[in-house]
């Protein structure tokens, strides 16, 4: 079949729903699958794309063989702990840069781009009290939930998975470091889809 055949044509609906039942059960072969993995190295997702997939596997777990799988190959990967400046070396100019931005944000942090609208202030709900904390972080057994390292100094914060300050289930609620912690709070649809995935046994 020649290639981009279909390319300028938008498939309605209906036919959309056909070929998904056509293909339903159908299993590619191992050729095909590399070919499409191939074809969409690069592209990257859209928002809500992202936001679907992250629904669409909201509960799913995945088998421990999984869970160890992506975990061996992230080892060493620094950006999946959610930092692309790790390891970095800044020159002094942009260091300085840096510095004033800071400084300008903790003026006016509405400027900042990961300004929410003053969330982190109040809207804790009354159930999030220090036992429950407390609780979490027993439950927990003291180790970050990101980079699975004990506590070291201060107590671990207690993070909601979902950024609901007030759904304050168990299920909802890990233990963190306080700079993981801070990690977590940019890249938050990915951020919610890897803990929903990983929780195990809460
Ligand atoms: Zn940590």
């Amino acid at each position: 079949m020649p290639k981009g055949i279909y390319k300028h044509k938008k498939l309605t609906l209906k036919t959309r729903k056909k070929m998904s039942i056509t293909h339903l059960g159908v299993k590619n072969t191992k050729e095909h699958n590399n070919n499409i993995s191939l074809s969409h190295i690069g592209i990257a997702l859209t928002k809500t794309h992202r936001i679907a997939l992250s629904l669409a596997h909201k509960g799913n777990r995945h088998t421990k063989a999984t869970r160890k799988k992506i975990s061996l190959s992230l080892i060493g990967n620094k950006r999946s702990l959610g930092s692309n400046t790790l390891g970095y070396k800044f020159t002094q100019a942009s260091k300085i840069k840096m510095s004033i931005a800071r400084k300008n944000f903790l003026k006016n942090p509405k400027k900042h781009p990961n300004w929410l609208g003053g969330l982190s202030f109040g809207n804790y709900s009354s159930k999030f009290t220090i036992g429950l904390k407390r609780k979490i972080r027993k439950r927990d057994k003291n180790i970050c939930q990101l980079c699975d390292k004990r506590k070291y100094g201060e107590e671990l914060a207690v993070h909601h998975i979902d950024y609901n300050k007030k759904n304050c289930k168990e299920n909802n609620l890990i233990a963190l470091h306080r700079r993981c912690n801070t990690k977590v709070n940019t890249n938050r649809d990915y951020w919610f889809a890897y803990f929903a995935y990983n929780g195990e046994g809460r």
